[in-house]
């Protein structure tokens, strides 16, 4: 029941006119109207029949004659018809000249037949008689024994007071038809106002799709509504920047992995054509395919932990490692590449560097990145520099390995290294030279941050880059 937010609206607008309005109107009538006047009227009536019950000799009851000398003494104070009856309810006399046909018959009306057993009463009503609306009034006159004696009824013509309450209750209904018909109004207006941007999200909601351009929803209304379009804007916007970085890395994977592929397949071409039977060349040409296993092994291991660092958070596998055996295997593994580049690679490692509690696998993927750009991006005639050293702090606990990775190539610009930390992010300078996928720093700080270590990068640009990885020994 009422499951529309409009109806609801409009349901709590008008419930409190629709309750409250009559209530009110019901007191004010009674405060204001006719019921409480002719309540003190009642009031005054029984008084002035009780005093005539008084003034009235014991003959009248039983006398007409007595009883209509007895009404022409009060009628002259008395604007009520009065009328007085005898014990079982016959009348009397009464003040009105049209009554004098009834003389001696029995008043048959509900306030008379209270009073024939004692008791007073009053009510209003039509009277036939006086043709109009009446309070009419009947008190009994009692002896000790509570036997009735006789009776006075006194009539009073209540439509002037009644009609003054008139214009009261047209004005209250008045009152509640145009506050219904504004609230009403005022509901309808309001659920307007919130059912548009509401039925505007839904839509924008329903046909909302990666990849596809998405208009901005307008923020307006009220403050809740306007902060649901801000955030379902918020949130399109990073669905559609999702979507093309998805669409990126596809690509970009795609030529990452097609390079090396291509350089293995012709190296394989070239062995089946006959070069297999030159042991220098098969020896060069395997060598070379070893190097571009190791790219697409260091670009599937990255990729894998980016994957999974989505989804949960990065676990290590602790093992005590040589850093120096570390730094060694690494620039093996890229003596090949960066001969064939006209590079120098060389190592610099300070004798007493200790072991250190880390992820071997994820300490070599830091250093296969490192050493992997310095060769990309550095020119021919350039150097390569892998140093390890130790930091030693007062404080022994928090003392430091430090791992360098320094080239002689072209440095990154001051405005480009906090960046090139991001995700995704690709020089735009190299992108045009070099293949890359912009993840390799980003997975490495990563690894660093959760070694509790960090990676940082110091570099001039045109003069080099030093990439600096340190780890806590404890
Ligand atoms: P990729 O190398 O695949 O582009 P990275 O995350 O490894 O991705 O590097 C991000 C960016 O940092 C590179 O595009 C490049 O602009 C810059 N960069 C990284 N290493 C070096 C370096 N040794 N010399 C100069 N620029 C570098």
């Amino acid at each position: 029941m009422f499951r529309k937010l409009h109806t609801r609206l409009i349901i709590s607008h008008t419930l409190p006119i629709l309750i409250l309005l009559p209530a009110i109107a019901i007191v004010l009538i009674y405060l204001l109207g006719s019921r409480r006047t002719i309540g003190d009227l009642a009031d005054q009536l029984a008084g002035q029949g009780t005093l005539i019950t008084e003034i009235a000799p014991s003959d009248t009851w039983k006398n007409p004659t007595e009883a209509a000398q007895v009404i022409d003494q009060v009628k002259s104070n008395i604007t009520s018809r009065i009328m007085l009856l005898d014990s079982t309810g016959h009348l009397l006399a009464s003040s009105l000249d049209t009554d004098k046909d009834r003389i001696g018959q029995l008043i048959d009306f509900a306030t008379v037949r209270q009073a024939v057993i004692g008791q007073t009463n009053w009510l209003v009503d039509y009277s036939p008689f006086m043709r109009t609306r009446v309070l009419d009034m009947a008190t009994p006159l009692l002896d000790q024994n509570n036997t009735v004696l006789g009776i006075v009824r006194l009539s009073y013509d209540v439509t002037a007071i009644e009609q003054r309450t008139i214009p009261l209750t047209w004005l209250i209904g008045l009152t509640f038809v145009i506050g219904m018909a504004l609230a009403l109004l005022l509901g309808l207006g309001l659920a307007r106002s919130l059912n548009a941007p509401l039925m505007h999200l839904t839509q924008a909601v329903s046909v909302l799709t990666p990849g596809t351009y998405v208009q901005d929803l307008p923020e307006n209304g009220p403050y809740e509504v306007k902060t649901v379009a801000r955030s379902y804007n918020s949130m399109a916007h990073r669905l559609h920047e999702l979507e093309l970085t998805r669409q990126q890395l596809i690509a970009n994977i795609v030529h990452e992995l097609g390079t090396p592929l291509g350089a293995i397949k012709a190296a394989v071409e070239a062995l089946h054509n006959g070069a297999v039977s030159d042991q220098t060349l098969a020896g060069e040409l395997a060598l070379g395919m070893n190097c571009q296993i190791d790219q697409i092994g260091l670009l599937i291991d990255d990729l894998a932990l980016l994957g999974e660092s989505e989804i949960k958070p990065i676990s290590l596998d602790r093992e005590w490692c040589n850093l120096e055996d570390l730094i060694q295997v690494e620039c093996h593994t890229y003596a090949y590449l960066v001969k064939q580049k006209r590079i120098s690679l060389a190592y610099n490692i300070k004798a007493d560097l200790p072991l250190i509690l880390a992820d071997k696998r994820r300490l070599t993927q830091i250093l296969a990145n490192l050493v992997h750009n310095a060769y990309k991006y550095s020119p021919p005639g350039s150097s390569i520099t892998v140093s390890g050293d130790m930091l030693r702090e007062l404080n022994e606990t928090s003392s430091h390995v430090i791992i360098e990775v320094a080239d002689t190539g072209p440095g990154i610009s001051p405005e480009e290294q906090e960046k090139i930390f991001d995700l995704l992010y690709r020089s735009p300078r190299e992108r045009n030279l070099h293949k890359g996928m912009g993840i390799g720093l980003a997975v490495s700080k990563r690894l660093a941050e959760c070694h509790g270590g960090s990676l940082t990068v110091n570099s001039v640009f045109g003069q080099g880059s030093t990439f600096r990885l340190s780890l806590p020994l404890s």
